[in-house]
């Protein structure tokens, strides 16, 4: 069962001018800390993932490891961290992308992915999209597909399920802030 769309929103406590003044932070830490919602929310990926076709959890730094941990038990599918620079100790793929508070650079091992992978991107939220997006480059630099992106909420006003989209990357998420 998918949970309920105004019960999940009313727990995500919302952070006015952090980290930085006009940002509007949707601190998921609210729902790690309520067993009912998190729970919700973990059935709700389970059930719309128990049956697709994909062979990997590519999990986003740091709180998309969470739902990544979570999903790779249950479904038993491989899971694959996708972590802020100077993190994963072997060889690693690396890609620069914009965030909506500043630059970052994102990597993976250069052998947890191969030709023919099919990867289940997660995080906590999609805001203009550019974390996902430099998961999806390195995805594809190692020879594997992106099947979907999915996260808790998503902010369509900033445009990232939009850009993941016209990428060929269909994305999936509980609830959205307009
Ligand atoms: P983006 O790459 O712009 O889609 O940003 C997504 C990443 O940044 C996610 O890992 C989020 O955890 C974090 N993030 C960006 N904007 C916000 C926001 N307004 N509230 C909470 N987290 C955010």
């Amino acid at each position: 069962m998918i949970i309920d769309d105004f019960y999940l929103k009313s727990q995500i406590r919302s952070v006015p001018d952090w980290p930085k003044p006009g940002v509007l932070f949707r601190d998921v830490t609210t729902i790690f800390e309520n067993p009912k919602a998190w729970r919700g929310v973990m059935d709700s990926f389970i059930h719309r993932y128990m049956e697709l076709d994909f062979s990997h959890i590519g999990a986003m730094d740091a709180r998309g490891f969470l739902i990544g941990s979570n999903l790779s038990y249950v479904l038993n599918k491989p899971l694959v961290l996708f972590r802020k620079k100077g993190k994963l100790p072997a060889k690693t793929l690396s890609v620069e992308y914009d965030l909506e508070y500043g630059t970052a650079s994102l990597e993976v091992h250069a052998d947890s992915l191969h030709k023919g992978d099919r990867v289940l991107l997660v995080d906590d939220l999609i805001a203009t999209g550019g974390t996902l997006l430099a998961a999806v480059q390195l995805i594809e630099k190692l020879g594997a597909k992106t099947i979907e992106a999915a996260a808790i909420m998503d902010l369509p006003d900033l445009g990232g399920s939009r850009r993941l989209q016209n990428a060929g990357v269909p994305t999936f998420s509980l609830c959205a802030f307009e």
